[in-house]
């Protein structure tokens, strides 16, 4: 069976995606920091025989194996992390990325970067597609994420070109679902513990911006075939969901499927927050097989179920 590195295990996709490599009997090495990460998403797996962990900052050092697969999930994602961690953000998906790619060059493995959808900035092209070179403000507050990105993104193309690296590019859209941080400050679990403690929930602007929603099982299956199709070296994919909501039609829907009165405070929206967001999946149909299965309504469900378990089970706070 193959052995993969997963840098950024302890996190929302990285929890899922470890769960998805050992289910197929994979062996896993995860290694974390747990700069966003938590704990308890590693002791999941931490009986599986087929599962190692390692605490470590991957801008200082990485574990060193025989691999056959380098999964990179590491960097704070959500807006208020990267934002409270600029100068981390920044040398993750940089140092970082080099550190992993150095590995991946020594013993031999194929190289998976999960890059995000924020390289197209605020795009002046949509829906948008790999072609579509971005519109980022470079000296903005979420530069520090998205430059982060497009210089970890050109590393491994250089890796590729220069050092015939096998390396695969995953350009990841909005995605939710269960063991995303109640804490983490994106816009589902934001909403679902908002209306599940009688908050009002914090629509930034007036809520007429969208984002599209991939639900985690559906991006986990995509990332997987992205990593282990033959053919694919040097690709960059689109990885998403086309179905394109307001974020107010997404805070409506939070507050019906609870079913607690629609309470909402309209909050200044952030600088350089894209105004639009669809991705353009052609590339992912064409070369992968793959489209999201899971209906937005039918996930939302599942994972607001989950933030009441945990917020019910006081697990986590704010
Ligand atoms: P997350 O914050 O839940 O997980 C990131 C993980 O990386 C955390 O466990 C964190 O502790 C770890 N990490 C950060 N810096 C590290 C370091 N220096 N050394 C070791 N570990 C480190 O975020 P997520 O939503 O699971 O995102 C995973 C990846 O996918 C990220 O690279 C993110 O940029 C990308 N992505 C996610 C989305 C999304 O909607 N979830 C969208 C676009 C891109
Ligand atoms: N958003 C919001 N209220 C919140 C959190 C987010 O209105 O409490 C909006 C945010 O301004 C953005 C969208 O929801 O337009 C998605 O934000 P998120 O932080 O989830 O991710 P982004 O796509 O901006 O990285």
């Amino acid at each position: 069976m193959p052995k993969a590195l997963v840098a950024g295990n302890a996190g929302f996709i990285g929890t899922h995606f470890t769960g998805y490599l050992l289910r197929l009997g994979w062996e896993v090495v995860g290694v974390d920091n747990f700069s966003t990460g938590k704990r308890e998403n590693v002791r999941i797996y931490a009986g599986e025989k087929n599962f190692t962990f390692y605490e470590m900052d991957i801008t200082e050092e990485v574990p060193k194996d025989d691999y056959d697969y380098i999964i990179n999930l590491a960097s704070p994602a959500s807006p208020k992390k990267y934002l409270s961690l600029p100068v981390d953000t920044m040398l993750v998906n940089s140092i970082g990325v080099k550190n992993l790619l150095d590995l991946a060059k020594e013993v031999g493995a194929v190289f998976l970067l999960a890059s995000t959808s924020e390289v197209y900035g605020d795009p002046l092209v949509h829906p948008q597609t790999e072609d579509y070179w971005g519109n980022v403000n470079p000296v903005g507050p979420r530069s520090v994420y998205d430059e982060g990105k497009r210089f970890a993104e050109a590393i491994t193309m250089a890796y590729h070109r220069y050092d015939g690296l096998p390396v695969r590019i995953a350009r990841i859209f909005n995605t939710y679902g269960p063991y995303m941080d109640v804490a983490d400050g994106r816009i589902i679990p934001n909403f679902a513990y908002q209306a599940l403690t009688g908050r009002p929930l914090t629509i930034y602007g007036d809520g007429s911006q969208t984002r599209s929603f991939c639900y985690v099982s559906d991006m986990v299956e995509g990332l997987f075939r992205l990593l282990t199709y033959e053919g694919l070296d040097g690709e960059v994919v689109n990885l998403g969901n086309p179905d394109e909501r307001t974020v107010l039609e997404v805070a409506k829907l939070v507050v019906k499927i609870y079913g607690v009165p629609e309470n909402f405070t309209f909050l200044p929206l952030p600088q350089d927050d894209p105004k639009r967001r669809r991705p353009d999946i052609t590339k992912a149909k064409r070369l992968l097989g793959w489209e999201p299965k899971v209906p937005f309504e039918e996930g939302l469900r599942m994972t607001l179920e989950w933030y009441r378990e945990v917020v019910d089970a006081g697990k986590r706070t704010v």
